[in-house]
This record gives structure tokens, C-alpha cells and sequence, in this order.
């Protein structure tokens, strides 16, 4: 019987809501597995056998029941990808998509079709696996949704217009896809392969979207002020964030400068709040041009800019690690644009990765920066932040250096952290906690 109450308080299950009830261990852990197939963050759950929480005898009847806790949100932040009809974005998409981790690591994982679950690269993993002897690695991982395309007017329900706005609002980041390559046999929907005419288009349908919300909140806003006075700053900062709209300007470019209390502004669904990053698909004689990455990159600063020949990221996907490596040399570049997007898309989101090692597997967890050990333990299993004790913590560039855990705690590099501690990026550690005693 699924959805059942429980004892157990799971902070994390709100979203797939597994909640197994059954007679006996095998049948909850059959009952979970059924569930988790279809759940996207199945791959950030481990083994369910491991998840099944010491399974509270719940009634006098003798009914067991258990819940399992999962991962929370930061593994399932998402991207959204948008851009004008043909600049390239479902070439790109594909690429994500076929790259996608989920299929080659998680071999239960569903996937969502309008979602590409991407590895962050990160070769701390490889190297610690072999300090352990780790069977296999679990790298950080970002999503992207694929966001229907967007087009002038947009704000006013053009295109897809509506059902673009309502997926851009779930999105915790925009990354704008840009055509700078030229190709006669691709047409321009304006007419012409102009890269800043394009992200202002773009930017004015946003901009639009969010002055069209301004005119419900600020009403409401100017009605809550005259309540009670406290309400009186709320309904300020939405002022000046209009003053910027108004000038038809994004919040994430211009808000903060401006002084705008950009926590308060986000609570209001503003479309341009949400960090932008600006992905510019070029040729490959572009790509390998780096006067031309420096004038793009400039009309973006201080957004991220990515540089990719989408068309080259699919022919990628395709190929041996050395043999891409050998073509990404032969067009100028070191990096492929998916992991670049991986890297700029993790940091835009604000995150940070710890590693933890074993013999069965090396593994980077994903944790806002700024988190305190218990609610990077949370990551893991919710039960371990709750029963926190104390995290032994070293630093992935002293265990490099040590060569094993051994050598690093024979000099004194391992220590033992308590509630307070804040992870840093590369922390390799392993928690203590009450759970399951
Ligand atoms: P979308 O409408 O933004 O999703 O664009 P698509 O990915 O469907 O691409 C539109 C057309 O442009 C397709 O025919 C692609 O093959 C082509 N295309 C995509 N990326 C590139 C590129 O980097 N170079 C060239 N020459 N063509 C591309």
C-alpha cells in the first residue's frame, strides 16, 4: 500500500511522495523499486535496500512500514534552455541528451524527454577511485530543459508563448542559446545572423513577461503597504526593480547594482531574476577565433559566456574520449561546449560538490556553497543530517598529496568536524551519525 502515513519524518518527499507499506522487508523493498523506476532522482537515492529506513513497526496489527528519504533539491535544479527558432537548440539539446549520464551510470533512471542530465567534469573522481579502488565513479551531475522556442511577442502568447513562460518559471537558471554561425541554408527567423539583435529580442520578451507580473503585484503590494507600514519597504523594492524593467533591463543584470533586494524580487516570479547564461553557437572557424569569443563574450559580461558548434557536440557525443580530444584540438578548442556548459551551469546555480570513496564507488555530491556538514550529510541520506554527529573531513588536495587516508591521517590531516563546519568544495569525507543504531 503506497502513500500510507508513517512515523518516519522524510523532509525530502514531497516530490515522488514514496511512502511503502508492506508486510515484510522484501515486499517494501519490491514496492519501492516499482515507484523509484519512474522517479527522475532515482539515481541520487543509492540502492533501495540501503534507503529502507530501519522500518518502524507501525500498528499493533503488525503492519511494517518504511519511507524512503532521497536527495534533495540540488541534484534536481534545472537549466532551461531557450533561444529563437533555429539557433541551434534542439542540435544542442540532442547532444545533452545523448550525452546523458542518468542512461550510462543509473541504469534504472527514467528520463524525462524534455530533460539531458549532464556529468560535471571533474578529474578529482578518477583520481581519488584510485586511491580506493572504487569499482566505479558518480560524478555531480546538471539538468537541462528543453524550453519551447521563443519568438518576438512571445510575452503577449505569440508562438508557444504561454507555455513557455509557465516552463521558464520552473527553471533556476536561463541559458540562452545565440546564433552566431552563418549558414545560407539555415534560415534567420529575422532575416539575418545578428547575435545582439537576438538576445535583445529575447531579453525584451522576458522583460515584458515580468513588467506584465509587475502589474498584478504592484497593486497588491501598494494595498498591503497601506495595511500596516511594515509592508511599505516590500512594495519600494518593487518599484525600483520596475525602474529597471521599465528601462528595459533584466534584474539578474542590472538588480543587484541598483540595490535591489534580489531574494524579495525572486519571490515574486520575476522571469529575470533567474541567472542568465549565454551560449553562443558558432562555426567551427569561429570557435577557434578568439577575437571573435572575446566581442560575444564582452556583449554578455558579467553573464557567462559558453562557446560550441552544436553540430560538433553531437559528432562528439559519438566518439572515444581520445579521439574527441583530437578533434576539439583540430577546431582550437581544449574543452567540449557540454562540459563547459556542465562547469558554467554548476557554478551559475551557486553549487559546490564533496566527494565521498570507497571500495564500491567515488562519488561528488551536490551541495549549495555555504552548507554546514549536517546539511551536506542530508544530501546522502536525510536521517544522517538529522543524527549528525561529526564529519572527518580532509581536503581532496591533501589526500592527492598523502596518497592514501592512512598516510593522511598519520599527518594529521584528517579532522574531525562538528554541526558548525562549512563544507568547502573537495572536501573528501566520510560522516558519523546516530542513524540506524
Ligand atoms: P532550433 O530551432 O533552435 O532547435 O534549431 P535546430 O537545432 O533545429 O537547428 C536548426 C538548423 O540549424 C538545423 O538544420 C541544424 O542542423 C542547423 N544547425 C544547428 N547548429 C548548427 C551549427 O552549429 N552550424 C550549422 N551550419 N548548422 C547548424
Amino acid at each position: 500500500m503506497a502513500g500510507a502515513t508513517c512515523a518516519h519524518d522524510c523532509a525530502h518527499v514531497a516530490a515522488v511522495n514514496v511512502a511503502a507499506c508492506a508486510h515484510e522487508h522484501e515486499a517494501a523493498v519490491n514496492v519501492a523499486n516499482e515507484i523509484l523506476g519512474t522517479c527522475l532522482l532515482r539515481p541520487a537515492l543509492g540502492t533501495v535496500e540501503n534507503l529502507i529506513c530501519d522500518i518502524p513497526a507501525l500498528a499493533a496489527d503488525g503492519q511494517i512500514c518504511c519511507v524512503l528519504p532521497y536527495a534533495p533539491p540540488p541534484m534536481a535544479l534545472t537549466i532551461g534552455i531557450v533561444g529563437l527558432p533555429n539557433v541551434g537548440k534542439s542540435t544542442l539539446f540532442n547532444a545533452l541528451t545523448r550525452n546523458n549520464v542518468l542512461a550510462a551510470n543509473y541504469p534504472f533512471a527514467t528520463i524525462e524527454p524534455n530533460i539531458g542530465v549532464v556529468p560535471l567534469p571533474d578529474p578529482r573522481l578518477d583520481q581519488l577511485a584510485g586511491i580506493f579502488g572504487s569499482e566505479r565513479i558518480l560524478p555531480a551531475t546538471v539538468s537541462f530543459v528543453d524550453i519551447a522556442g521563443i519568438v518576438r511577442g512571445a510575452s503577449e502568447g505569440e508562438g508557444l508563448g504561454n507555455k513557455f513562460l509557465a516552463n521558464i518559471r520552473e527553471a533556476d537558471a536561463i541559458c540562452q542559446v545565440i546564433r552566431a554561425f552563418d549558414d545560407d541554408n539555415v534560415v534567420h527567423v529575422d532575416g539575418k545572423v545578428d547575435p545582439a539583435g537576438d538576445m535583445e529580442t529575447i531579453n525584451t520578451e522576458l522583460v515584458l513577461a515580468d513588467l506584465q507580473t509587475m502589474e498584478r503585484v504592484i497593486p497588491r503590494l501598494e494595498r498591503d503597504a497601506r495595511t500596516s507600514k511594515d509592508n511599505q519597504p516590500a512594495l519600494e523594492n518593487a518599484r525600483a526593480a520596475l525602474a529597471i524593467l521599465g528601462a528595459g533591463d533584466t534584474l539578474f543584470a542590472k538588480g543587484e547594482s541598483a540595490g535591489i533586494d534580489m531574494e524579495q524580487a525572486r519571490a515574486l516570479q520575476l522571469l529575470t531574476t533567474k541567472p542568465f547564461i549565454y551560449v553562443f553557437n558558432l562555426d567551427e572557424v569561429q570557435l577557434g577565433d578568439a577575437a571573435v569569443r572575446e566581442s560575444l563574450a564582452t556583449l554578455v559580461a558579467p553573464a557567462e559566456a559558453v562557446f560550441l558548434n552544436a553540430k560538433l557536440e553531437m559528432e562528439l557525443t559519438e566518439l572515444e574520449a581520445a579521439d574527441a580530444a583530437e578533434l576539439l584540438e583540430s577546431v582550437g578548442v581544449t574543452e567540449s561546449g557540454l562540459d563547459q556548459l556542465a562547469r558554467v551551469g554548476f557554478d551559475t546555480l551557486g553549487l559546490q560538490t564533496y566527494l565521498t570513496a570507497g571500495p564500491k564507488e567515488a562519488r561528488a555530491w551536490t551541495i549549495g556553497k555555504g552548507w554546514t556538514a549536517p546539511q551536506a550529510a542530508g544530501v546522502i541520506h536525510t536521517d544522517f543530517q538529522k543524527q549528525f554527529i561529526k564529519a572527518e573531513v580532509v581536503s581532496f588536495a591533501q589526500l592527492l598529496e598523502a596518497g592514501s587516508m592512512a598516510a593522511a591521517k598519520a599527518k594529521g590531516w584528517v579532522r574531525m568536524e562538528g554541526k558548525e563546519y562549512v563544507m568547502n568544495d573537495g572536501d573528501v569525507v566520510e560522516f558519523r551519525h546516530g542513524a540506524g543504531r
